[in-house]
């Protein structure tokens, strides 16, 4: 018997053929040679694999492909999805959606040119590091503040200035991961800090750290805070308050990894109690690592908030540079800050905020209109409650009572339907619950609900031609 990949054309002959003509002539040369030999690559495989496939020895098959794959190039890596989950700070895709201003600075600063490090009056350089600290220090009481890359870069930033070569105490029940691999004694060693164990994973006492200290080389503590589990049952931690008071004794900083980034107070979401950065501050903290995009609600971003010596400190250190920020992160934080000036406004115009306040009865009401609009082309489907998330590792267990719209699970079923609903554009994303379709309106954006609508409807009557 032949070996059947000898039926295979060459890349040469499909690109020579009619087929092709109009795949050259509509992406280029290069880009349809590439096509027509992952074709046949393909292909290649496939037959090598023992699995037969139909019409392997005509050009056409591999023009009908490599159009495929072409056009599939055209559509961007990265674009917006819809997100029907109910999970706010869902961070597969994207955690925060911004402010609408935030994203106006943003563009704008993108677009053109800036003062990012020039000083307008005097007419002389300028530093990048200027900008967001006058509203950081002014909403948060800290004397300085410093904003990196994420709250991953400012402990790494914190850890190396403060306390490479020497010891960091950390209790036991704090030695956490918060996510993809970022765990709290890795980052320790990375940043050159050598990690000083105390406590229990239940329980730690202040006596524990004091002894950690007075054994020498210790050169901070750092507390982290517990932002994606809950420890309940006999447990004992020492407070913030408590902490300072020895650090201040010992001559050492205290640092403090908050993660979340809440300004607001929680109960203005009627979310449980959460600690803040100008809580941390007032407890008498050293410095405090945030993250711009969780509770905060702006652009991914890291901030260090401290004195001024330490946060000159920080500035000075080389690997700062290494972890800057662009204008364009500063110019989404600087505007998303502002709106935290009126608590009100930041509830009203963060969309992270509005979607965690988002009372029952306003997602009841837009859950009846997306039914309304889904019977009205053809769909059945009912108003159910809900719960949605609040996510991003951030206050793990608390649910958000809300109303969801349930679908039938149609051809296919639940997943069917899912899958479906994800390929099309925009990509929906939502939950399956009990077998079914679960859509919450808390997450779905403002104006994404024609859209919606749209795909849902597409989804639910799978054309064979079109999927
Ligand atoms: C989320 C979180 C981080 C990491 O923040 P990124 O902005 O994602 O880098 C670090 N520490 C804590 C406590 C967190 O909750």
């Amino acid at each position: 018997m032949t070996d059947p990949r000898r039926s295979i054309p060459s890349v040469d002959a499909i690109v020579a053929s009619d087929a092709f003509l109009e795949l050259i002539e509509c992406y280029g040369r290069p880009r349809a040679v590439r096509a027509a030999r992952a074709a046949v690559e393909y292909v290649r495989a496939q037959v090598a694999r023992g699995d037969p496939v139909e019409g392997a020895a005509d050009v056409g098959l591999y023009a009908v492909w490599a159009a495929g794959e072409l056009l599939r190039g055209d559509v961007p890596s990265l674009r917006a999805v819809i997100n029907a989950t109910g999970v706010v700070l869902h961070t597969n895709l994207g955690r925060a959606p911004i402010a609408a201003v935030a994203a106006e600075a943003m563009a704008a600063v993108a677009r053109g040119y800036s003062n990012l490090e020039y000083d307008i009056d005097e007419g002389t350089r300028g530093s990048r590091y200027d900008h967001c600290v006058d509203l950081l220090c002014e909403l948060t009481g800290a004397d300085d503040a410093l904003v990196v890359n994420n709250n991953a870069a400012a402990l790494v930033l914190a850890l190396n200035t403060v306390a490479r070569g020497a010891g960091v105490v950390v209790s036991r029940g704090e030695l956490v991961e918060i996510g993809g691999g970022f765990r709290i004694p890795d980052i320790l060693e990375r940043s050159g800090a050598r990690l000083v164990e105390v406590g229990s994973t239940n329980r730690t006492r202040l006596a524990d750290y004091r002894t950690a200290i007075e054994v020498g080389g210790v050169a901070a503590i750092l507390k982290v805070h517990r932002s994606n589990f809950r420890m309940t049952g006999f447990t004992e931690e020492v407070s913030l308050s408590e902490l300072a008071g020895l650090a201040k004794e010992s001559g050492i900083p205290l640092l403090h990894d908050l993660g979340s980034g809440l300004l607001v107070e929680a109960d203005r979401l009627g979310l449980p109690e959460e600690p803040r950065p100008q809580d941390s501050l007032a407890a008498g903290t050293d410095l405090v690592a945030v993250s711009g995009d969780k509770l905060m609600g702006g652009p991914q971003a890291g901030i260090l908030l401290g004195g001024r010596e330490m946060v000159a400190a920080l500035r000075e250190n080389p690997l700062c540079r290494a972890l800057r920020v662009d204008k364009v992160t500063l110019a989404g934080v600087e505007a998303t800050l502002r709106l935290y000036r009126d608590g009100t406004q930041a509830v009203t115009d963060i969309p992270t905020l509005r979607m965690l306040a988002a009372p029952p009865s306003e997602l009841e009401a837009r859950a009846q209109e997306m039914v309304a609009a889904l019977a009205a082309v053809g769909v059945q489907a009912v108003v159910r409650p809900g719960q949605g998330a609040v996510g991003g590792g951030t206050y793990p267990g608390a649910t958000l009572a809300g109303a969801t719209v349930v679908l039938g699970p149609g051809a296919g079923g639940a997943d069917g339907l899912a899958g479906r609903l994800r390929t099309g554009d925009p990509p929906v994303i939502v939950r399956i619950l009990d077998d079914c379709v679960v859509i919450d309106p808390r997450t779905v954006l403002p104006g994404q609900e024609e859209d919606l609508t749209r795909r849902v409807a597409e989804a639910s009557r799978p054309s064979p031609e079109g999927q």
